[in-house]
């Protein structure tokens, strides 16, 4: 689905769920930004700049179960390897740590909200190519933005939608989401093949003592 359809499947959507203003928000004097920012679900916390770091998303509480998951898998792997030789010890320590903080990293930090963006409402209006009104923010958006329906929000480049994260993938979390999905397969291949290798060697272990 190219651009102009998506954004004319979400005009189809807003008529469905009877979103009848589309009066624009009221912008501020410097005409920069809308005088009350639409945040939809999303919580923003720790301000920069005027723009939020950290946005925490509507699905938040599977966030919390799929890390007490992630940390819980971890931290067995690194009790059971503790007597194991230190390279293997403290890289099943590394690897651990890494897949959780890598899922903390593109859980917390902002995806691309739009809505904080400098609204150029007037001058952009006739160029409807470059921009496209977003019935549900009540603003003027970049072309590369999207609607999401989970969040309730427009998202740069918007990606998809992770309820596991919590909230969106888009322009400000999309490498760090590749970057968990790597560090998850190095993870799961790393403890997969050791797991294997030790089941082997206790089963080489027993038949020799038979
Ligand atoms: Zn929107
Ligand atoms: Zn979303």
């Amino acid at each position: 689905m190219n651009q102009k359809e998506r954004h004319q499947k979400e005009d189809e959507d807003d008529s469905a769920l009877n979103i009848s203003s589309t009066e624009p928000l009221e912008l501020d004097d410097q005409y920069t930004k809308p005088k009350s920012i639409f945040w939809g679900k999303c919580h923003p916390m720790i301000f920069r700049k005027g723009k939020p770091t950290i946005v925490i998303g509507p699905h938040w509480p599977l966030f919390i179960c799929a890390f007490l998951l992630f940390f819980f898998i971890g931290g067995l792997f690194i009790i059971i390897r503790f007597n194991e030789n230190p390279l293997i010890f403290y890289t099943t320590i590394l690897v651990g740590i890494n897949q959780c903080v890598s899922y903390i990293i593109v859980s917390l930090i902002n995806p691309g909200v739009a809505n904080v963006e400098r609204n150029d409402n007037e001058k952009n209006q006739d160029n409807s190519q470059k921009t496209w009104y977003c019935k549900v923010c009540k603003l003027i958006q970049a072309k590369e933005t999207q609607h999401c329906l989970d969040c309730d929000i427009c998202i740069y480049e918007f990606d998809h939608h992770c309820p596991w994260t919590g909230k969106c993938i888009g322009k400000g979390n999309i490498k760090q989401f590749y970057y968990f999905i790597l560090s998850t397969i190095v993870f799961i291949i790393f403890n997969l093949v050791l797991t294997l290798l030790k089941i082997k060697e206790q089963e080489s272990k027993m038949q020799k003592q038979q």
